[in-house]
This record gives C-alpha cells, sequence and structure tokens, in this order.
C-alpha cells in the first residue's frame, strides 16, 4: 500500500479537536499530559473531524505495537473511547454550567457570586469581602458538596476502573467550581496575574501529574491502570484540602468575632 501523504491538519480543526477533547486523551483521561492529534484511520491525509482524536504519547504508543504480547490498540477501540471521552467532556462542561446557575440563583441580585468562565467575565467581575457573603456560600457548598458526594459514590462502589475514574473526576471538577469561587474574595488579579478558571486549571493539571509520577516510582506506566484511579483520588484530596486552607485564610479576621464557625465548618467538609 502507497504511504498516503501528512497533510496538515487545518487550525480551525485543531482547535475544534482540541476543544471537545479539553486537551485530554481520550484513552486514559489523564489530564495535564502532553498530547498529540492521532489520525484513526491511520491516513494522515484525513483530516476530518471524525477522524481526529486526542491521544497522550504514551497511548498513541499502543497504537503503533505490531504482534508480541502488547495490546495494540486497534482504530474501532479508539472510536469507542473517543466517543465516550467526548461525551464526558460535553457534560462536564454542562454541570459546571449547572453548579454556576445553583449559585446565582440561590443569591439576591445584590448578593450574587460571579462564577470566572472566561477572560471576558474575568474582567468584569467584582470581588468580594463581606464575610456575610462568604458565609452564605460556605453554607451552600456544603449542601451542593454533600449531593456531588452522593453522586461519586454510587460510580466508586462499581469497582470498574472507568467509572469509578469519572466519579473522581466529578469531584476534581467540583473542587475547581469551588475554588474558583473562592478565589473571587481575594483581590482581583491575586493569583499570579492570571485569571482564577487559568491558574486553578494550570495548577490541577501539575496536581495529575505529580501524583501520578509519585504513585509510580519505577517508571512511568509500571503501575498498571489503577494508578489512574488512584491519581484522580489524591487530586482530589489535594483539592479538598486547598479549599479548607482558603476557607481558613478568608475567615480568619471574622472567626474572632465568632460570626462563623470554622471548625464546625471543615468537620462538615471533610466527612
Ligand atoms: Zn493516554
Amino acid at each position: 500500500m502507497a504511504k498516503k501523504k501528512r497533510v496538515p491538519i487545518p487550525d480551525d480543526i485543531a482547535a475544534e479537536i482540541l476543544f471537545i477533547s479539553d486537551r485530554t486523551c481520550c484513552v486514559c483521561n489523564i489530564r495535564g499530559k502532553q498530547v498529540q492529534i492521532h489520525h484513526v484511520d491511520e491516513d494522515p491525509s484525513n483530516n476530518t473531524l471524525g477522524n481526529l482524536s486526542v491521544l497522550c504519547f504514551e497511548c498513541h504508543d499502543q497504537t503503533m505495537i505490531k504482534g508480541g504480547f502488547g495490546r495494540k490498540l486497534e482504530a474501532n477501540q479508539i472510536f469507542k473511547y473517543r466517543n465516550d471521552w467526548h461525551e464526558r467532556v460535553r457534560n462536564r462542561k454542562a454541570k459546571a454550567d449547572e453548579i454556576a446557575s445553583i449559585q446565582t440563583v440561590t443569591g439576591s441580585t445584590e448578593t450574587v457570586i460571579v462564577n470566572v468562565i472566561n477572560e471576558e467575565d474575568y474582567l468584569n467581575y467584582k470581588t468580594y469581602d463581606d464575610p456575610n457573603l462568604l458565609k452564605d456560600y460556605l453554607d451552600k457548598i456544603l449542601i451542593v458538596h454533600n449531593a456531588q458526594l452522593t453522586i461519586a459514590r454510587t460510580k466508586w462502589d462499581t469497582g470498574v476502573t472507568m467509572t469509578m475514574n469519572q466519579g473522581n473526576y466529578d469531584m476534581v471538577d467540583f473542587y475547581e467550581e469551588v475554588l474558583i469561587e473562592l478565589s473571587t474574595f481575594y483581590p482581583k488579579g491575586h493569583f499570579n496575574n492570571l485569571t482564577p478558571k487559568k491558574y486553578f486549571s494550570e495548577l490541577i493539571s501539575s496536581r495529575f501529574l505529580w501524583n501520578r509520577l509519585v504513585l509510580e516510582p519505577h517508571g512511568v506506566g509500571t503501575g498498571g491502570t489503577i494508578v489512574s484511579t488512584m491519581t484522580g483520588g489524591s487530586v482530589m484530596n489535594d483539592l479538598k484540602h486547598m479549599i479548607v486552607d482558603m476557607v481558613n485564610s478568608l475567615l480568619f479576621p471574622y472567626e474572632i468575632d465568632e460570626q462563623i464557625d470554622l471548625d464546625k465548618w471543615r468537620d462538615e467538609w471533610l466527612t
């Protein structure tokens, strides 16, 4: 068979496939890894959106294995992984909007906590130093947190790696939203002059990488599939405690007035 000529992927199509994949490998779903765009049918001139998928270098290597005991990732498997992942990214984005709307609807016009979604929103958003607003938010978030945990537990209880990972990623998404919300109580530009969304997105990617590296002391890829679940669990735990640290700092001046019972909040948050 004659080798097909590689045609560069048009910028708009590359941007689209990266967006709908959340710049994350559709096979292992591990955030923060370097990724590349793969031609599923192995024809490098077929740059239609339907033929492209985002893979990390490790998973991409698995598409190249020929013979031996390696498990080659076949095109039909990649299509399945890819379609599942794209749907999951869509749902995550919808869920983030849903959490934002819960937070917006439950506040009055004056007490709306703006959810920082993009650069434009960030330029317009206000920061808050009103302890009552913070208190309202913290009360509300305990309820949403419990609801999120209930949903995640049904996924963890399946014992199926992919489903358990989804439970972890749901919680990571939720904690990311909370971190972004809490950052609106700090001055504008406080987080390294980045938008809170960008700042936490980078931080979380780096936590995924850190926890993964820690969990595989004998080399990347040596820990088996359970490592992805353990990594997600560790990131989840990191973020949960980062939220406690933020709340702790934000409440410090007010706690003296006993307006807010930090210990009680923390106990409920960490259960
Ligand atoms: Zn991968």
